[in-house]
């Protein structure tokens, strides 16, 4: 595994990188924001681990829109000071994965490095894969373990949406701003409605296999085999 990490605090890159060399990671490290940014988009890594503030360029999350405007689905953890906490949670939805706020401890660290390099979601040409669930986007088929499951037209966008962010957690408004348009009636329990549905085919009919589709209470839902 082959993790970024973008940060100018010296002392602190280099306490990480030592600490994730020292559990068999790779690491580079970047010290300024265009560095960081021309590395992430070159190389291809595993996990980026990019500092809120930064020189040259002032934000991590712009280097994590920059990314994601790239195509680039790797997994990003954005490091944070308190105070900048509510701006970051804002952030999460142009692309970042997880945030954690400094000072932190390592171990806090590790566990999140942990979970976001996780098994993801697999694009291959039209289909995406995720824990043996499939989803071709252009003949319209879904497959969990070799079985077809049959979606109307809102249950796959739905789904697709899921999968393609999974095992990351995606917040209601993003799936409600991206499933429905501006002029249909979206009553607030529109979206739990619409997971019912999905749950019914996509989980339901498979009672070996783990439940994949999650409710994260307060904030959304996501696609996870955890
Ligand atoms: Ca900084």
């Amino acid at each position: 595994m082959r993790i970024l990490i973008v940060e100018d605090e010296k002392k602190i890159a280099d306490a990480l990188k030592k600490g994730l060399e020292n559990k068999s990671y790779a690491v580079d490290v970047a010290y300024d924001g265009q560095k960081g940014l021309d590395l992430a988009l070159s190389e291809n890594y595993d996990l980026l681990i990019l500092d809120r503030m930064l020189p040259l360029i002032d934000d991590g999350l712009t280097i994590a829109k920059e990314v994601r405007e790239q195509g680039k689905n790797v997994p990003i953890l954005i490091l944070t000071a308190r105070d900048t906490v509510p701006d970051t949670v804002q952030g999460l939805d142009i692309g970042a994965d997880d945030y954690l706020a400094k000072p932190f401890v390592f171990a806090e660290f590790l566990a999140r490095v942990r979970a976001l390099l996780r098994r993801r979601t697999e694009i291959i040409g039209d289909v995406i894969e995720y824990a043996g669930l499939s989803l071709n986007t252009d003949t319209f088929e879904v497959k969990r373990n070799g079985t077809n499951i049959q979606l109307s037209k809102k249950e796959f966008a739905l789904l697709e949406h899921l999968l393609r962010n999974a095992p990351q957690i995606v917040p209601k408004e993003n799936l409600i701003d991206n499933i429905w348009s501006f002029e249909s009636d979206v009553l607030p329990n529109t979206l739990e409605v619409f997971i019912g549905y999905l749950r019914q085919k996509v989980d339901k009919p498979f009672p070996d296999q783990p439940p994949l589709i999650k409710t994260v209470r307060g904030f959304g839902y996501k696609i996870d085999e955890m």
